[in-house]
């Protein structure tokens, strides 16, 4: 999951080893999965992403502070240019963990999913809420900036405001409202749990009352229709598929843990990938990429876009997830564009 900021990103998932087993992982990850990519490729990927006008690094994982190498990725960024920002479940920040970091991170994500019982629920252990809020002070030491990336579901909006008071009580900069994904885990273990429209209106209009005269920003990850309608350009970015640099309309490049390069999402079905980082550099498979698929994946998001802005469509949506549920369901939505 992205955690700040609005420059084009390449998120790593370095690996999908994970001290948790979450009921909500989107990645599958966990203490017996081995998964992990070798930090030379990704060292590489991200000096080519630098080079394609990508200017963010977010590691994400399993658990990044798991990856020995988490470090030299962060500094690879740095020296390349890039705002970085990891995202981790607490656990293990440590004085020792955040120290080697202290110098190259920019900002930290924190998962909290609602408050202590959620949590430790949704985490599949017991204390993991009270540990992890613990560990905060690591980060508030080093100085390095945090915040909390929460996940809603279709019953935990209640919790919110409470995990508000908490988190700016902590020094939390952030608080960003995450819509369960249902992909991996999640979708074997929670069908039917993440937030529907009716959900995600009420979640909007919670997150501004909530926002109010606070200095704790509060983001909910969704998109009013009205939005997207009048902005096409910002979601379709069709203007430029012409451009040398990747950045200027795929805002967002994912390596995943098995290697696969894909735009905008973290699941987005792999006939769009760029390719496989085991098979050529980012720069060789961005450039085939842009030669030959770039034209159709514009072609699949114009009719996502159609799709999800029609007069029947929901008035808030998860763009970026809609997105790739739209493009994975291609006899769900039309055809030509109006
Ligand atoms: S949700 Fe995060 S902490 Fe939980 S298993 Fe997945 S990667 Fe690990």
């Amino acid at each position: 999951m992205s955690a700040v900021g609005s420059l084009p990103q390449l998120q790593i998932h370095p690996t999908r080893r994970c001290n948790l087993s979450c009921r909500h992982c989107y990645t599958a990850s966990g203490p017996e999965v081995r998964e992990t990519l070798p930090a030379g490729l990704l060292l590489a990927a991200i000096s080519d992403a630098a080079e394609l006008g990508y200017r963010q690094l977010g590691v994400s994982g399993g658990e990044p502070l798991l990856y020995d190498a988490l470090p030299s990725l962060l500094s690879e960024a740095r020296a390349c240019g890039m705002v970085t920002t990891f995202t981790t479940n607490g656990l293990l920040l440590s004085e020792k963990s955040v120290g080697r970091l202290a110098g190259v991170t920019d900002f930290v994500a924190v998962s909290l999913d609602g408050t202590r019982a959620s949590h430790d629920a949704m985490r599949g252990r017991i204390g993991a809420f009270d540990a992890a809020v613990r560990n905060l002070r690591h980060l508030r030491d080093a100085g390095i900036p945090f915040g909390v990336i929460t996940t809603l579901t279709q019953h935990n909006l209640d919790e919110l405001a409470e995990l508000a008071d908490l988190v700016e009580a902590e020094g939390a900069l952030l608080l960003q409202v995450h819509p369960l994904d249902l992909q991996g885990r999640a979708a074997l273990q929670l069908p039917g749990a993440n937030p529907d429209a009716v959900e995600l209106v009420i979640a909007m209009c919670e997150v501004l009352r909530l926002g109010e005269d606070r200095r704790l920003v509060i983001h909910l990850d969704a998109l009013l229709k009205e939005h997207l309608v009048a902005q096409p350009e910002r979601f379709l970015g069709t203007g430029q598929v012409g451009s040398a640099h990747l950045a200027d309309w795929i805002p967002s490049l994912v390596v995943q843990s098995d290697g696969a390069v894909v735009p905008i999402t973290h699941g987005m079905d792999t006939a769009h990938a760029l390719g496989w980082l085991e098979d050529a550099p980012l720069r060789e498979l961005a450039a085939w990429w842009h030669a030959e698929r770039a034209e159709e994946f514009a072609s699949a998001c114009r009719r996502a876009y159609v799709h999800l802005t029609r007069p029947s469509a929901p008035p808030v949506t998860y763009w970026y997830e809609a997105l790739s549920a739209a493009i994975r369901s291609p006899r769900r939505i039309p055809l030509t564009v109006a």
